[in-house]
């Protein structure tokens, strides 16, 4: 079974616009893969679909064979999602943060602090661990959102353009974590506009414009034909 399986997958907004008019790709277990497009292309649409926070229009997608539309809240266990924008509690500590993430998914108290301890140390937030979470600079603060989608131990990573509007070395700290995470055996899909941080990060990659896919190949191949 794919990681993911998006088959003709339709949202039509209710004011009438078309973001996604029938897109269909697969992305194979372990793989990390990049979803490159121009803003207004559907990304966020498309994402928003996987994690159940947008209704699709038509079509589906499966996680490992579970559908997004009709096995929801199963497909919701298997996805860990890293949205753009910071929505962490600045005032909370980022262990508590990520046991009380932990909380949302039934997972025993236990087990969360010692998955708390483990992924805030692994992306080397642990010296912050305990201190109110705006504390820490710009970069820790992106990978804390990563730490935290980690909580649930989810089989397929989304990060929404996760260095967005962070300055290059940052970036390139966090494509170190997030290749880490990979190596680990989680499937990675990210979202960018960045041609390049895909040819950093990514083995495969779609390109979508204007709600179509118009690319879905090997990061080599994209390349060779550049
Ligand atoms: P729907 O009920 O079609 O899924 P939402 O509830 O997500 O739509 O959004 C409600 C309304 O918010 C939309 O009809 C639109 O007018 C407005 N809206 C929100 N985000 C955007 C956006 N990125 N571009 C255009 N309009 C938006
Ligand atoms: P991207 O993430 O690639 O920038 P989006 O999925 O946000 O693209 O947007 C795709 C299209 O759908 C755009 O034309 C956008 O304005 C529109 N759109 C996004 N969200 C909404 C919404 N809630 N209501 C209406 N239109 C929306």
């Amino acid at each position: 079974t794919p990681a993911l399986d998006v088959v003709e997958l339709k949202k039509t907004y209710a004011n009438g616009v078309e973001a996604l008019k029938g897109v269909s790709l697969s992305v194979q277990p372990g793989d990390f893969f990049a979803l490159l497009g121009p803003n207004g292309a559907g990304k966020s649409t498309l994402i928003g679909i996987l994690s159940s926070l947008v209704n699709a229009t038509g079509g589906d997608a499966r996680v490992f064979g579970v559908s997004v539309r009709t096995q929801r809240s199963a497909a919701m266990r298997l996805i860990g999602l890293v949205p753009q924008e910071l929505n962490f509690n600045m005032f909370e500590k980022p262990f508590d943060i990520c046991v009380n993430q932990a909380g949302f998914y039934g997972i025993p108290r236990a087990v969360a602090c010692e998955r708390a301890e483990k992924y805030l140390k692994q992306l080397v937030l642990w010296d912050k661990a305990f201190e109110p979470a705006r504390a820490m600079s710009g970069g820790m603060k992106r990978r804390l959102m990563i730490a935290r989608a980690m909580m649930s131990e989810p089989k397929l990573l989304i990060l929404d353009e996760p260095t967005a509007g962070v300055d290059i070395e940052i970036r390139r700290s966090m494509w170190k974590f997030i290749s880490g995470i990979n190596a680990a055996g989680t499937t990675v899909i990210l979202t960018t506009h960045y041609l390049e941080e895909a040819e950093q990060l990514c083995r495969n990659i779609a390109i979508i414009d204007r709600g179509r896919i118009i690319e879905n190949t090997s990061m080599k191949q994209l390349l060779s034909k550049l």
